[in-house]
């Protein structure tokens, strides 16, 4: 999930649509057909993607990802994120809103594996049952928390999300935590870096076998979560900085400092963190929002207007009426000042596997919280990544590792910390 700019891409649907694959290969095409058979032999995995209310069984309109749209684009797996906005309130009341905000997603995300479509996916919380649910030819569903902030100052918590299924937590959202500092908010830190109970919670993530997750941690998080964490970290969605300088974007610096740990960093496809805005479309855009009455540099779903977490079913209409009108609008503005494409997703991610290596590199899209970019604008569309990757020349192997085979890696790697870790502390 994205803070503002981002709602932006959510758009690009209907324009992909029309305009095609940014390859533009015909279907007979050499390279498309290597690549399509890559595709179908490798491991596809998505490290973020945000859940949403939609039928997943079903192809659902305005939704990117669905069972549906997985099979079509051979995409194998997905965490789908259990996400809570962040609120200003650091209370027990609003910590208990939070911790069971993030419950009713585990109990849908349930809902799904388990009494709506079985016969289509299962849940997986290892890189055993990943590898044993893909023998099946089912979708794996897998998930993990956007935002620590519902861990609330508990530490059972983190253990209450690690026993539902989440296998990372994404320390920080849109503004600073309990624990740590994010990346996106502008206000003074709260605690320059990882808070004193933010140590704890990556040391208990550590002993549970979760992966650390620092897409969004402010630098200064980032770099004591590379100091103290006793296992592989990951950064489920985000871009590199040397190609498009935006707060949510991690430095080369990082990305060698994610790989020297063993790590990986899996590349979003969020438009505006791919690349820049152009002065054109970013003021059509800054209109809009004055328009609509959403505050720059606010912190909701979409930027400003709706509360970050709508808490009543009224409130949650009016933010989807409101969101709609937004997506309407921001087409037309899609239409006349295209985002970001395929090409710019893969610049990010040859640049990390310049910087960081191959080993190193993964896709975390964002979809449904602000991901798709021309070309690459839902998960059926998964096959053109794997088509430009050839065309870049990456062999076979180096797609399986930048397409799950890394995300697995790291996943035993933290594993077997964690075994470790419980061995030494009986
Ligand atoms: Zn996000």
């Amino acid at each position: 999930m994205l803070k503002l700019i981002t709602g932006l891409s959510v758009v690009t649907v209907c324009l992909a649509a029309v305009v095609g694959a940014q390859g533009g290969a015909a279907p007979n095409d050499a390279v498309r057909l290597k690549s399509d058979a890559i595709h179908a032999k490798v491991l596809t995995l998505d490290t973020h993607v945000d859940m949403r209310n939609g039928d997943y069984g079903v192809l659902t309109p305005g939704q990117k990802v669905d069972l549906v749209k997985m099979q079509q684009g051979g995409m194998k797996g997905v965490f789908l994120a259990v996400f809570v906005g962040q609120r200003q309130a650091f209370d027990a009341a609003a910590y208990k809103a939070a911790f069971d905000s993030a419950m009713r997603q585990f109990d849908s995300l349930d809902t799904l594996t388990q009494k709506a479509r079985p016969e289509m996916c299962a849940f997986a919380v290892s890189p055993a049952e990943v590898e044993r649910v893909a023998k099946t030819g089912k979708r794996i569903i897998m998930t993990g928390v956007e935002n620590g902030y519902p861990v609330g100052e508990d530490l059972a918590n983190v253990k209450a999300f690690y026993d539902r299924g989440a296998r990372y937590i994404s320390l920080t959202h849109s503004g600073h935590n309990q624990i740590g500092d994010s990346s996106s908010d502008r206000n003074p830190p709260r605690s320059g870096g990882l808070s004193a109970f933010g140590r704890q919670v990556v040391a208990e993530m550590n002993r549970l076998g979760m992966m650390v997750d620092v897409s969004h941690s402010a630098p200064t998080t980032f770099w004591d979560v590379v100091k103290i964490s006793k296992a592989p970290i990951i950064a489920s969605h985000s871009g590199c900085k040397a190609v498009n300088d935006v707060d949510r974007n991690l430095d080369d610096d990082q990305l060698r400092a994610v790989a020297k740990g063993g790590g990986v960093v899996q590349i979003v496809a969020l438009g505006s963190y791919l690349k820049a805005d152009s002065p054109e479309r970013a003021e059509a855009v800054r209109k809009l929002r004055e328009e609509i009455g959403m505050q720059p540099g606010g912190r909701g779903r979409m930027g400003g207007g709706p509360p970050a977490q709508p808490q009543t079913p009224e409130q949650q209409a009016e933010a989807q009426t409101r969101r709609a009108a937004y997506m309407a609008r921001m087409q037309e503005i899609d239409a006349r000042f295209p985002p970001a494409t395929l090409k710019d997703f893969a610049d990010h991610l040859d640049h990390a596997v310049k910087v960081a290596g191959v080993d190193h590199v993964g896709i975390g899209t964002d979809f449904d919280g602000g991901g798709g970019i021309l070309g690459f604008n839902d998960a059926s569309e998964a096959p053109n990544v794997t088509e430009e990757l050839v065309r870049r020349g990456y062999s076979e192997q180096d797609i399986a590792k930048i397409w799950g085979g890394n995300l697995l890696r790291v996943w035993r790697g933290v594993e077997k910390v964690a075994a470790r870790e419980q061995k030494t502390a009986r």
